[in-house]
């Protein structure tokens, strides 16, 4: 049984706060920051919502939080298949419940994404080279074991978990104007702009994914769910399709987003740098798109204070440390050449 089976129909602002109700306690009502370096170089107020400071790193502790909580007392367990935070979300989500999780994954993870899992008490099954192989035992596991799918992106219940930032953001500044979001199977960016423009209308939605393997801005200009080749990436968190049977998450960026952009792995590799130097903080490369958006210019911010979900910092250690030492990163045979950060 899929988790969110039982809610049809598009989410709204209640289902939004009925979230915030459910995971508060799980989930951390998390920071948001300036960025003096980012301020001065852009003009704009330019702040950073810190999903970083998460108990899992990472964001997709709401969205799994939200969908676990529901379920009846008598769940015999939740299986999901994910690229590495929904995974951590969920386990860490269940392991609140005391429910059993098992989490499928590809053989592209990271192998500190796999031993997070497993630390925090998930059962971890390694299949295939895509997310879609994961997906297939996922669903395997949950029609023969009777576990719960929690789905990593095109859920009701996961998109209102995720759309639960926007409240938080346009709390603490109802005067932002734009947000930059990360976006790969779009729950995060599908919730946030759900939630952002109910509450206002006018303000500015911009996805940014990596420009390669980019499966929602493909889909997007399809104008239908379309498979992608996946590819290894410093921002492996936004790897992955979006499912060619989507239900939810594509139609909410179609119709919300005003934009979707691109990066390259030297903007993703830039841009972590700068956070590292500038701000003194740790993302992993899906964290940084939004900033290295507007560092190489691909977006025009209109006029206000903009903000930027820091998604994560779930990085391989060894090659965070290469980034930011300004060595060359190998990723599955191709190389970023590596660049000593000068300001
Ligand atoms: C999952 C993830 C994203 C993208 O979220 P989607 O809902 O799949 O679009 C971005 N950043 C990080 C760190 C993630 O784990």
């Amino acid at each position: 049984m899929r988790g969110g089976a039982a809610a049809i129909g598009r989410p709204g602002l209640a289902d939004v706060y009925e979230a915030r109700r459910r995971i508060a306690g799980t989930a951390v009502r998390t920071p948001m920051v300036p960025s003096p370096f980012m301020t001065r170089r852009t003009g704009h107020d330019f702040l950073l919502k810190l999903e970083t400071t998460q108990p899992i790193g990472a964001f997709k502790l709401r969205g799994a939080a939200n969908a676990i909580l529901r379920l009846p007392p008598d769940t015999r367990g939740v299986v999901c298949c994910s690229t590495g935070n929904h995974g951590r979300g969920v386990a860490y989500a269940a392991a609140a419940r005391g429910l059993r999780a098992v989490v499928c994954m590809s053989a592209l993870v990271s192998k500190a994404k796999v031993e997070g899992i497993k630390a925090l008490g998930a059962e971890v099954q390694i299949v295939g080279r895509s997310q879609d192989d994961a997906q297939v035992e996922s669903s395997r596991l949950c029609r023969d074991e009777g576990l719960v799918e929690i789905p990593p992106f095109d859920d009701f219940h996961v998109i209102v978990g995720q759309a639960t930032i926007a409240l938080e953001m346009l709390e603490d500044r109802p005067d932002l104007t734009c947000l930059l979001v990360p976006l790969s199977g779009g729950g995060l960016a599908a919730g946030i702009a759900l939630a952002a423009k109910a509450i206002k209308p006018d303000i500015r939605l911009i996805g940014i994914s990596m420009d390669r393997g980019a499966a929602m801005d493909a889909s997007i200009r399809a104008g239908r769910p379309v498979e992608v080749e996946e590819v290894a990436s410093l921002a492996d968190s936004l790897g992955g399709g979006i499912g060619l049977e989507n239900r939810l998450s594509f139609a909410l960026c179609r119709d919300l987003l005003d934009e979707v952009v691109l990066v390259t792995e030297n903007e993703i590799y830039r841009a972590m740098q700068v956070l590292y130097f500038e701000d003194r903080m740790v993302a992993e490369g899906a964290g940084v798109v939004g900033l290295a958006a507007v560092l190489f210019g691909k977006v025009t911010l209109p006029s206000g204070p903009v903000g930027t979900v820091i998604t994560g910092r779930n990085t391989d250690m060894a090659q965070f440390t290469n980034v930011i030492s300004g060595r060359d990163v190998t990723l599955d045979g191709v190389t970023v050449k590596g660049v000593p950060y000068a300001a």
